[in-house]
């Protein structure tokens, strides 16, 4: 079974995101992460796109690599930046060439310095709509729990990602401290006659200035308790530890709350996540 929407049917899922590596060495390094995360039998493990849509061709190599020379399921992130609707029947070409069977459509942001054009998609609802024509992919949207900084509201940012759920398979949000965000974000949906799964997603913290600016971008809230315990922390390792910690406490909290399964953003390293799944025990199960 490959589709993760039909993984999603039968239980819960864990799932791990990387990002494509840039040099010789982080290459070396995901692949070494990978081979440490598969024995963990993750259902999927995501690959982003870069910003502006610079990454294309990396994010398809490692999905690539990923089909040929692992177990793992891959899904390959996209976005609508700098893409006319051609480029992308040409990638979605490759991808189904490649066995891949996921793939989540997602808006994107236009890079810092200006250096791609918007394309033929304005949101992500349009690209979606594209791959999930082709009829070929399981297809999955972004949720933004604590509200995405462009929507002008709450309510708007909500229709919006219910618009896109009536369409796609199911949703993965973005980082969240609170498991409040995530209760709140699926009973609103619900009001919205929505009942997709929505996969939250989990960052856990080790390093405050890296949370901090991606926070910033998010738009998602560090709140004073996380960065008051990892303050407290006299050593890195000691820091880790405690970010190991919380974020095990975080899962557990959304399994309580139903959470159809858990997507851990992994940075491309492999610790953290395994101690993650070890403090989860028979929990995940
Ligand atoms: P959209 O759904 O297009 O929404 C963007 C904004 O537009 C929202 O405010 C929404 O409310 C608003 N909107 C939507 N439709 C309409 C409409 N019809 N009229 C008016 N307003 C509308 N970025 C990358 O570059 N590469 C990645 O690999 C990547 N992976 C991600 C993975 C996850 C799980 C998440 C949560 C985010 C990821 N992002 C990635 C970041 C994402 O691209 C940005 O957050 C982006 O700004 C919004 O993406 P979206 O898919 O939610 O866009």
């Amino acid at each position: 079974m490959a589709r993760i929407a039909d993984k999603l049917a039968v239980g819960r899922t864990l799932s791990f995101e990387f990002f494509p590596p840039k040099s010789a060495s982080a290459q070396m390094t995901l692949g070494r992460t990978v081979a440490e995360l598969a024995p963990l039998g993750p259902d999927f493990v995501s690959i982003t796109y870069g910003a502006g849509g610079s990454d294309r061709h990396r994010t398809a190599d490692v999905v690539g690599w990923m089909r040929t020379e692992t177990d793992v399921e891959p899904m390959a992130h996209l976005t609508c930046v700098g893409h006319t609707r051609t480029d992308v029947a040409a990638l979605l070409v490759d991808y189904r060439r490649m066995g891949v069977e996921n793939i989540l459509a997602l808006g994107g942001d236009l890079p810092a310095d200006g250096s791609t054009q918007a394309g033929d998609y304005r949101y992500a609802l349009d690209l979606l709509a594209d791959v999930a024509a082709t009829g070929c992919f399981s297809v999955g949207v972004a949720a933004h729990p604590e509200v995405h900084p462009r929507s002008p509201d709450r309510a708007a940012d909500r229709k919006h990602l219910a618009d896109k759920l009536q369409i796609a398979d199911f949703a993965i949000t973005q980082f969240f401290f609170d498991v409040e965000h995530y209760t709140r974000l699926v009973d609103e949906l619900a009001a919205l006659g929505i009942d997709k799964p929505i996969v939250p997603g989990i960052m856990p913290v080790t390093n405050l200035a890296q949370i901090h600016r991606m926070a910033k971008m998010s738009g998602s809230e560090v709140p004073g308790w996380l960065v008051d315990r990892l303050e407290s922390a006299r050593t890195d390792a000691e820091a880790k530890q405690i970010g190991i910690e919380l974020a095990s406490a975080l899962c557990t909290d959304l399994i309580d709350a139903g959470a159809p399964g858990l997507h851990l953003y992994t940075l491309n390293r492999s610790e953290v996540a395994k101690q993650i799944r070890v403090n989860l025990g028979s929990v995940l199960v």
